[in-house]
């Protein structure tokens, strides 16, 4: 894509990495097994993808779609959860960052990237005159937090998808951000690996027949671990900056 790594603006986006580079992900262990979701006694098995499917159809805006997914009783990660985490960010923004899902820090405040990492996707999004309060919109393809920080399963990431895509229909982005590799392959069907799928644009495809170009990023979380990989994470935003640039 021809775009030059700046060294000074690396630095200046990374700073927080090497004096976070011990810190854990700002997720910690809340309870360690996950129920299955409620079902209704004596009669048919609910499918709540289908439920989703529904209520996701449903909302007409992005506020209306939030209570939807707050009211939501399909997934049994928020029966441990203080918060359902939707969305923050300028509703209608050209850019759509979606992450993985919330950790300790956003399930207690209720916000999509309020931890260190999201401290430093704030950063990296600043790097290219993005941010949260004038012209980005943030959201994850799961709104509960895990148990142990770990990968929301595929039965998790099944019933949040009609309401992550009908988010995605309804924000009318130009431009989706996957962060990190649970996203990218939700978003794009693939089960390649994050360093196979960045570097690159793909097109997210909804039943509908919405498609968005899509770029996946290293997840700010991986990046405080591994420093190293900043370079490669100014890339990718810069091939952001620019195809944001041509699509007007
Ligand atoms: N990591 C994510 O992927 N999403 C969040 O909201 C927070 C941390």
């Amino acid at each position: 894509m021809g775009v030059e790594v700046d060294s000074a603006r690396v630095d200046a986006v990374m700073r927080a990495e090497a004096a976070s580079r011990k810190a854990p992900d700002n997720r910690s262990d809340p309870a360690k097994s996950t129920p299955r979701p409620p079902q209704r006694r004596g009669r048919a098995p609910v499918d709540w993808t289908e439920e989703a499917r529904k209520a996701a159809a449903a909302s007409e805006s992005l506020e209306a779609l939030k209570t939807a997914i707050e009211a939501f009783e399909g997934c049994p990660l928020k029966a441990s959860c203080e918060h359902s985490v939707v969305f923050d960010g300028v509703q209608g923004a050209d850019l759509m960052v979606i992450g993985e899902g919330p950790g300790a820090e956003e399930d207690r405040r209720g916000l999509p990237f309020v931890g260190k990492a999201g401290q430093l996707l704030d950063r990296m999004l600043a790097a290219i005159n993005r941010s949260r309060t004038e012209n980005t919109f943030i959201t994850n393809v799961n709104y509960w937090r895990t148990p142990s920080n770990r990968n929301p399963d595929a039965e998790e990431l099944d019933v949040c998808r009609p309401f992550v895509e009908r988010m995605i229909v309804l924000g009318k982005p130009k431009l989706i951000i996957a962060a990190g590799g649970v996203p990218a392959k939700a978003l794009l069907g693939t089960s390649a690996g994050i360093m196979k799928l960045r570097g690159t644009e793909h097109v997210f495809e909804a039943q509908d027949g919405t498609s968005i170009p899509l770029i996946p990023i290293l997840h700010p979380a991986y990046l405080l671990r591994r420093p190293q990989d900043k370079s490669r994470a100014w890339r990718d935003l810069l091939l952001v900056e620019q195809r944001l640039n041509e699509l007007g």
